[in-house]
């Protein structure tokens, strides 16, 4: 496994649509579901998506952290990795809730976005199983902000209001 490096807007990959994977005994398919966890933990990130990467492919993984702070608030989404191919949102709620993300691609700002508080997940797993997950809350948001990214969409372009993180790295706003 090895860290990759994550690419900022500046890299055209990163606004391209993703194509699907058909081929999951690829071994570069695995190669990279294991370097795309090693560089989200490296970073250290809640999502990860491939293009973010350089790999146009419909890859994302996700691992709300669960350290005892995390424990409790994201409860027994703490510390699950989700590692999804092909990941489609099948249902959404209704009700939706502002929140503040950032983006390892675009380092140093912070954005408020308007997300569904549930989304219904399918896709198949690193072996080409069928997987469906239902997500809410934060594993939610990640989940939408992961799979904007298999279609060249970045929470930018859907904020209510953007703002550069203070040196110190806590979000101020402007
Ligand atoms: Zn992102």
């Amino acid at each position: 496994m090895s860290v990759r490096t994550i690419i900022t807007p500046d890299n055209e990959v990163l606004r391209k649509k993703a194509r699907r994977v058909a081929d999951f005994a690829d071994e570069k398919l695995q190669r990279l579901i294991d370097d795309m966890v090693e560089t989200m933990l490296d970073a250290p990130g809640v999502g990860l998506a491939a293009p973010q990467v350089a790999e146009s492919q419909r890859v994302i993984v996700i691992r709300l952290p669960d350290d005892e702070e995390s424990l409790e608030e994201y409860g027994r989404d703490a510390g699950i990795l989700h590692v999804v191919v092909n990941p489609e949102i099948i249902k959404s709620s209704r009700d939706t809730v502002e929140g503040v993300e950032a983006c390892l691609s675009i380092p140093g700002f912070f954005g408020k976005v308007d997300r569904h508080v549930a989304v219904t997940v399918k896709g198949q797993d690193r072996h080409g199983r069928d997987i469906r997950i239902k997500a809410r809350d934060w594993l939610a948001r990640v989940f939408q902000h992961e799979i904007d990214h298999l279609d060249g969409v970045l929470y930018i372009d859907k904020a209510s209001e953007i703002w550069r993180a203070s040196p110190e790295g806590e979000a101020t706003e402007e």
